[in-house]
């Protein structure tokens, strides 16, 4: 198997050091295996990516040295590859609307009996205590009103019975691991705004684009187990997986897009260059 790997940045805000680490990541890997690194910009979320940013990540890559086959992949131009994708699940009667807003789950989830439980889009959903009747259905859907789609555990479970608790995947130089499918509840594969998610579109291009291993930060670890789910609904491969720790301040805080020091284009506009910027990520590796 040909090593294939990527860096997935969403332009949402200017790179900074801990997406320059993740990169470099991926690419010292493809450089020991002799594979290959694509770049792909993940800018589903369209009320949060900008073309300026992705036309700045792709110059702050540039700048640090790192190269990638073109064309590269852009997430917005494929939205109906992502809707063909969920409307499989759909079909697999794996989905289901949801019509409640952002507040009425948290309301459900405090009145729920063994209290909230978080994960990394905030509060787990674990799914209606009852399905919604085709009546009512049919009728908020002919009010017009909107809902997202999510995932029904219950019935993954259902169609995979044991295996469902079996699915797992390899972790680089760990073994394996097992996936914990359920970790994050009935997540929403279609949002309301955009009728995707970053689940789909990721596990979707990742098959698409034949990536053999994934290197992201342990951050995106809990949400790893879910694409698993999805992998095997799809009847995708699932790859090799790898988490790289996440880089921190001189605090220990993990750094952020709003964290303006650490972009690459300050470190640039204030006179670093690439051989800094290296040193810099080599200096903040995580230890242990
Ligand atoms: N686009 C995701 C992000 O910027 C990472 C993609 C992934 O590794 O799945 O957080």
């Amino acid at each position: 198997m040909r090593f294939r790997t990527r860096f997935a940045p969403s332009p949402s805000g200017h790179l900074h050091l801990g997406h320059a680490y993740s990169a470099a990541c991926a690419w010292h890997l493809t450089a020991e295996t002799g594979g290959e690194c694509i770049l792909r910009l993940e800018d589903i979320d369209t009320t949060r990516c900008k073309p300026e940013f992705a036309q700045s990540i792709l110059d702050d890559l540039a700048w640090l040295g790192f190269a990638w086959p073109k064309p590269v992949r852009v997430q917005s131009a494929h939205f109906d590859a992502y809707s063909d994708t969920l409307s499989t699940l759909t079909g697999l009667g794996l989905t289901y609307r949801c019509f409640k807003t952002r507040r009425d789950i948290l309301d459900e989830i405090a009145r729920a009996p063994h209290g909230p439980g978080e994960g990394p889009d905030g509060q787990i959903y674990r799914g209606p205590r009852d399905p919604m009747s085709a009546d009512e259905e049919a009728e908020r859907l002919a009010r017009g009103e909107s809902h997202a789609w999510r995932l029904s555990i219950d019935h993954c479970r259902d169609l995979l019975g044991k295996e469902f608790d079996r699915l797992g995947f390899e972790v680089m130089g760990e073994g394996w691991r097992a996936a914990q499918a359920d970790a994050l509840g009935d997540v929403i594969l279609g949002r309301r705004d955009i009728g995707t998610s970053y689940h789909i579109a990721v596990v979707h291009d990742d098959a698409l684009q034949e990536i053999t291993h994934i290197v992201r930060g342990v951050d995106l670890e809990e949400v790893t187990g879910l694409h698993v789910l999805l992998q095997r609904l799809l009847g995708l491969n699932t790859p090799v997986y790898r988490f790289h720790p996440l880089i921190t301040d001189e605090t220990g805080k993990r750094l952020a897009k709003r964290d303006r020091a650490a972009t690459l284009k300050s470190l640039r506009e204030a006179g670093l260059s690439p051989a800094d910027v290296h040193a810099r990520l080599q200096a903040a590796r995580p230890t242990g």
